[in-house]
């Protein structure tokens, strides 16, 4: 548990300025007063138990499980009922930890063989777990640890001090600096008091980071000791755009800051104005913009935010954190309400594309040496058909209520392709005869995210009906840069010409057959590069949430016939340095009011 820490009394706070680095997590700038929120410590000590006190000691032990399981329970459904889905799904996590029968029945032997209490020997099993996970290589599983972490300390503290509860919140708006922040401390943090925030652990893809977006909180991550760098009650900046903490700033700094954030507030002005109106560029050129969401839950945000249906439902999270996979009818259900909810724009629906760093136990799947080049996306539930068949006829059912489209992942062969288009026959005959409500004449597409599909695009735009390029893995295949690994994050580079060549590639292949093309990756939610894709003339573009409105600036002042000008041109650059520099320029010259955007 977080406890805050207030303005340390009698301490005056140290005025020097600091300035910490970390990763940007969630774009925009807050100013105020720093609350540090320190992890709790849990003094755990050693006991030798009498062989009479083994069966209480186990009692005991489950007792504390039962009251952990009782708050988790009790915090998610509160998020539930907020509205908060991202968290709730989270807690769920930590649920499905807490009941690990591994962990727990390791625990209760351990009490009984070795007889020593509970908490050293839940401790113990918990920190092997954990170790084990934080020497993975992929950063999914590093982050996972923090979770593991947090489920520990909460049962550690009810087996130590059972009448212990959540933090209490603090009652003024203030900046958040902690080591990390689990799902639920966020879960005790009011939203309307929380400006922003910042934490010494974490990635991008850390729940921080991920309820920082979903909230559009700014937030800087990974800042290795930020919680350590702060008095409560100092005053403190959060550059999420540029993933910066400034404590105590200087009277000039804290001037800049002031007008950045006023000018981002005018802009978030400006881009409300523009929520209901078209993505069309100048010379009228119509984009279809779109939002990716993680969970069914979020497509309402992303109307709200101004998109045009949703070019990205990843249904992974119906598969993760379970012991086993979800029923047809389970599915049928969620994406149907996210096809309603977005109706009558299209809800592109991609069949799971676990594998790689998203592991499903009943699935069998090991990571492998190399995940992601490994049993992932469509190869993997080409040796599950049962699954991809079921999940099929979800979709199918769903688009009876909406405007779907379905879409495969990680495709690198045409014969996946034909593989999954002669399944989809077989489900839709399977379903007229069983006459269950469906709807038939859908699209179908596929995710171009692999070299392999990138050179073949013009056979594979010959047997389906749109490509959305996956950027995030188009270009670490690409590139042949590892998308979670901190240490070659540099080289991973969307500017580079490899990557916007084949962008181009991609599209031409596209319309030479006759069919669109979108993109889907992190690539459209940065708006000094939706220029270029306006240019590579990509008929849809699917953003995070949160980006939409910007992104829909952008177009909306860009000429397409310049950007295709301005795409030949920087593509006359052989580096990705070369091309990112003069993309940043030539943005902050076409779009001087949107300037603030191009930030680097
Ligand atoms: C991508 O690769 O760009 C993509 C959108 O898919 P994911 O990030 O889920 O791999
Ligand atoms: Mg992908």
């Amino acid at each position: 548990m977080l406890q805050p820490i207030e303005p340390s009394a009698g301490k005056p706070p140290a005025e020097t300025r600091r300035i910490l680095k970390g990763i940007p997590a969630s774009p925009g700038i807050a100013i105020g007063k720093v609350s540090v929120l320190r992890q709790e410590s849990v003094l755990v000590e050693e006991r030798v138990l009498r062989p009479e006190e083994v069966e209480a000691e186990r009692r005991r032990f489950l007792q504390a499980i039962a009251r952990t399981r009782r708050q988790l329970e009790g915090l998610r459904d509160t998020m539930l009922q907020s509205g908060n889905g991202e968290e709730a799904r989270l807690l769920e996590t930590h649920l499905l930890i807490l009941d690990d029968r591994e962990a727990l029945e390791s625990t209760i032997e351990a009490v009984r063989l070795e007889r020593r209490n509970a908490e050293f020997c839940y401790r113990r099993v918990m920190n092997r777990v954990s170790d084990k996970l934080e020497e993975s290589n992929s950063e999914y599983f590093r982050e996972r640890t923090s979770d593991l972490k947090a489920v520990k300390r909460r049962v550690l503290r009810n087996l130590l001090n059972p009448a212990s509860e959540m933090a209490a919140s603090l009652n003024e708006p203030h900046l958040v600096f902690a080591p990390d922040l689990t799902p639920a401390d966020t879960a005790a943090l009011s939203p309307e008091q929380l400006l922003g925030f910042a934490t010494d652990h974490g990635g991008r893809t850390g729940h921080a980071a991920i309820l920082a977006r979903s909230r559009g909180i700014p937030a800087v991550v990974g800042l290795a000791n930020v919680s350590d760098a702060a008095e409560g009650g100092e005053l403190a900046v959060v550059d999420g755009t540029r993933g910066i903490v400034e404590i105590s700033p200087s009277p000039d700094s804290l001037r800049v800051y002031t007008e950045r954030r006023a000018s981002q507030q005018r802009l978030a002005e400006r881009f409300a104005s523009i929520r209901s109106e078209e993505a069309v560029t100048k010379d009228g050129v119509r984009i279809l913009l779109s939002a990716n969401v993680e969970a069914p839950e979020e497509a309402r945000r992303a109307v709200e935010q101004g998109a045009r249906g949703i070019g990205l439902l990843r249904t992974e999270f119906f598969f993760l954190n379970r012991t086993d996979p979800p029923g047809e009818d389970e599915q049928a259900d969620a994406y149907g309400a996210a096809a309603e909810a977005v109706a009558p724009d299209p809800v592109i629906i991609r069949t799971m594309d676990l594998g790689g760093d998203k592991l499903a136990a009943y699935l069998g799947s090991e990571p492998g040496a190399n995940p992601f080049l490994g049993l992932r996306g469509i190869r993997l539930m080409l040796q599950h058909p049962g699954l991809l068949r079921s999940q099929l006829r979800a979709i199918y059912r769903a688009a009876a209520r909406g405007n779907v489209k379905i879409m495969i992942p990680m495709v690198s062969g045409l014969e996946e392709l034909r593989i999954v288009n002669r399944m989809r026959e077989d489900v839709l005959r399977d379903l007229r005869s069983e006459g269950l409500e469906h709807r038939g004449e859908i699209e179908a597409g596929i995710m171009v995210e692999t070299p392999a599909a990138i050179w073949i695009a013009d056979r594979l735009a010959q047997e389906c009906d749109f490509f959305s390029i996956g950027s995030n893995d188009l270009i670490q295949y690409s590139l042949a840069v590892d998308r979670g690994n901190e240490r070659i994050a540099s080289l991973y580079d969307p500017f580079h010409p490899a990557v916007l060549r084949a962008i181009r590639h991609v599209v031409e292949a596209a319309h030479a057959a006759g069919i669109w093309a979108g993109l889907c990756g992190e690539m459209a939610s940065d708006p000094v590069i939706v220029p270029l894709l306006v240019g590579a003339g990509l008929d849809e573009l699917s953003a995070g949430p949160f980006f939409i409105p910007a992104v829909k600036s952008v177009i909306r002042e860009t000429n397409a016939g310049e950007a295709r000008a301005l795409l030949d041109r920087l593509l006359g650059h052989s580096t990705g340095g070369e091309i990112g520099a003069e993309a940043r320029r030539e943005f902050a010259r076409m779009y001087p009011d949107l300037a603030e955007l191009a930030e680097p």
